[in-house]
């Protein structure tokens, strides 16, 4: 889909130069996208860069791994084969041509309703980033958007809540919610129609499907017979959120216009699930969210496992337009109901009575500094040179400009600590 206009300033330069680079990419190895915007493309680098997407196209359509997925359903057990190194569903006229690929045999009709187990996850950090959900935060989030009354799910990157909907619905017959996957995977082509997948670019709001997909994805969102939306999304975390935001706000309009009378001035309801300390970047573009203390689990993130297994928490939140008092956290798992805050917290956020809330972002009890007059990490002292807490270990002199993601000095983007497991 379309690029991305970025501006490369240099230092104590106002302007930069502008030019384009892939949306889904941010490392040019996956990726080497790059014109200036005011750069001259010449007719024979067009029809090269054409060509190269020719040539880069899947090896099928949607419609095509469709009529596939039917065909390998009929099969038998025995002939059901997945290459491993494609990533594909094999029908028996293509196993010849995979014979020297990795495969597994008998694929059952639960390893076909349960994809994410079967893919392998794509963990390139940049791009894809695939963290899968673990089982306890998926069902927890399911059992939420169920009990808020929810019956629709548009799944923008969330391709094991979308599974775990699904499987549900073909299982049980009183479970009334439906799901549709946006996803730039495009492997779940193969398991999915085109009424429960689009592939989805959700940095420039991309339907690869064109204008077909467009309609399907504004259809879900049309609440016949008093099913009400939500949107659930996970992004890479690397994400840009001023594209991502800007690339929801459009999804939200979607929904806003199928109404004719209008929602009045509601907006459809979501679940962000992104680190906190990108908190403050997210309530600059939706000033209506706010961060939920819950703690979400990921199956392949070795340093994101749950607090009481004894490794480091999560520091990935849920950011919601929905009231915080309806957003029930599970006690069982440490939470608790502050009347003062009116939501659900962590058991170690402590009510601060000085800034009247529970200050606390990442679980641990947060002290007050009555300089700084707000409440400040547990390991942090104020540093009466830099006139803020701090780490006790910093250099003062430091004044650049903030990191990009958590707005401290002393550091880029790239080598932010809060990333570091990436
Ligand atoms: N926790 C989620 C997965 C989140 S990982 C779950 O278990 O369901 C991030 C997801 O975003 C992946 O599924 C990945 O394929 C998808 N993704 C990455 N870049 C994307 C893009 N540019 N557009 C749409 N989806 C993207
Ligand atoms: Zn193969
Ligand atoms: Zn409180
Ligand atoms: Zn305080
Ligand atoms: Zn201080």
């Amino acid at each position: 889909g379309p690029a991305l206009l970025f501006v490369k300033t240099s230092q104590g330069k106002e302007e930069g130069r502008r030019f384009y680079a892939c949306s889904a990419c941010r490392d040019r190895k996956d990726c080497n996208f790059f014109q200036w915007e005011d750069e001259k493309v010449s007719e024979t680098r067009l029809a090269a860069r054409e060509e190269y997407n020719r040539n880069h196209q899947p090896s099928f359509t949607h419609r095509q791994n469709v009529d596939r997925y039917k065909n390998f359903f009929l099969l038998p057990l025995s002939k059901r084969r997945f290459c491993q190194e494609c990533q594909q569903l094999l029908l028996p006229a293509e196993w010849e041509r995979h014979s020297d690929h990795q495969f597994l045999c008998n694929i059952t009709t639960a390893q076909l309703k349960s994809p994410s187990q079967l893919l392998y996850p794509l963990e390139n950090k940049k791009t894809n980033a695939q963290y899968l959900f673990a089982d306890r935060s998926c069902k927890f989030l399911l059992n939420l958007l169920v009990d808020l009354g929810f019956r629709r799910v548009l799944s923008v990157g969330t391709p094991r809540l979308h599974e775990m909907i699904q499987l549900k619905a073909s299982q049980e017959e009183e479970f009334s919610v439906r799901s549709l996957l946006l996803d730039i995977d495009f492997r779940y082509s193969q398991f999915y129609t085109e009424d429960e997948f689009c592939h989805y670019n959700m940095f420039n709001h991309h339907f690869f499907g064109g204008e077909v997909a467009r309609e399907t994805c504004k259809k879900f969102l049309y609440e016949e017979n008093g099913e009400r939306v939500i949107m659930v999304t996970d992004p890479p975390f690397g994400g840009l959120v001023e594209a991502l935001a800007s690339s929801f706000k459009k999804l939200m309009a979607m929904w806003s216009e199928t109404e004719k009378e209008g929602h009045g001035n509601k907006e459809m309801p979501m679940f962000w699930i992104f680190p906190y300390f990108f908190e403050s970047r997210i309530l600059d573009f939706f000033p209506s969210f706010s961060m939920m203390d819950y703690q979400v689990d990921y199956d392949n993130h070795a340093l994101y496992k749950h607090g009481k297994t004894g490794r480091r928490q999560s520091p990935v939140r849920i950011f919601t337009n929905l009231t915080p008092s309806m957003i029930v956290l599970p006690e069982e798992e440490g939470y608790r109901f502050c009347t003062a805050c009116q939501r659900y917290v962590s058991s170690g956020n402590q009510h601060c009575e000085i800034c009247n809330s529970c200050t606390s972002k990442d679980g641990r009890r947060w002290k007050h500094c009555a300089l700084c007059k707000k409440c400040v990490k547990p390991s942090w002292f104020h540093c009466s040179n830099c006139n803020c807490c701090t780490l006790e270990k910093h250099s003062c002199e430091k004044n650049d400009v903030g990191c990009f993601v958590c707005g401290k000095a002393g550091h880029k983007r790239s080598a932010c600590p809060s990333l570091s497991h990436t």
